[in-house]
Formats: structure tokens, C-alpha cells, sequence
């Protein structure tokens, strides 16, 4: 699957100021099916590595601090 190029342009977007994986959580990491969301060793944060994505929502779902936010297309809402 295609590397992400820059985080703004992918579709799962996450807010460094309210994740707090540099604390310990994964919760994002671990739920997404796909398995495009990392850690980032850079900013302790947790990032979408992969282009890819079934909009199945887990992620924004279940992340502690509400810092996932899925853009879902239009087309596919
Ligand atoms: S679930 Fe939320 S707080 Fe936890 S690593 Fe993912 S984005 Fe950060
Ligand atoms: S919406 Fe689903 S596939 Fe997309 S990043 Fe979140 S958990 Fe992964």
C-alpha cells in the first residue's frame, strides 16, 4: 500500500496536542485493521502511516482522548 506522504493528506488525521501516546497508549495503533496506524519515534505521537483505510472507525472511536479524527469521503458517506 502506498506510503503517506504528508499527514495532512491522509484521511486520518491525529491531534498531536491531545494524543498521549508518548504515555503509553497504542489504542489506535491496535484497533485499526489494516494496520496503517503507527507511533511516530519522532514526536511520540501516533500518526497514520499508510494511505489506506476502511473508514470502519475504530480508531476515532476508541482513542482515550478524542485526537483521531477519520475524514470520511464524501462519496462514501
Ligand atoms: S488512541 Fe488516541 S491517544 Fe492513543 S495513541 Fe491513538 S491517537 Fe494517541
Ligand atoms: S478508520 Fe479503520 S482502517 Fe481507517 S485508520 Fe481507523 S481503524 Fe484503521
Amino acid at each position: 500500500m502506498p506510503l503517506a506522504l504528508s499527514p495532512t493528506t491522509v484521511p486520518v488525521v491525529v491531534d498531536d496536542a491531545k494524543c498521549i501516546a508518548d504515555k503509553g497508549c497504542t489504542v489506535c495503533v491496535d484497533v485499526c485493521p489494516l494496520d496503517v496506524l503507527r507511533i511516530s519515534d519522532l514526536t511520540g505521537k501516533a500518526y497514520m502511516k499508510f494511505d489506506e483505510c476502511w473508514y470502519c472507525m475504530p480508531c476515532e472511536t476508541d482513542c482515550p482522548t478524542g485526537a483521531v479524527t477519520v475524514n470520511i469521503p464524501y462519496l462514501l458517506r
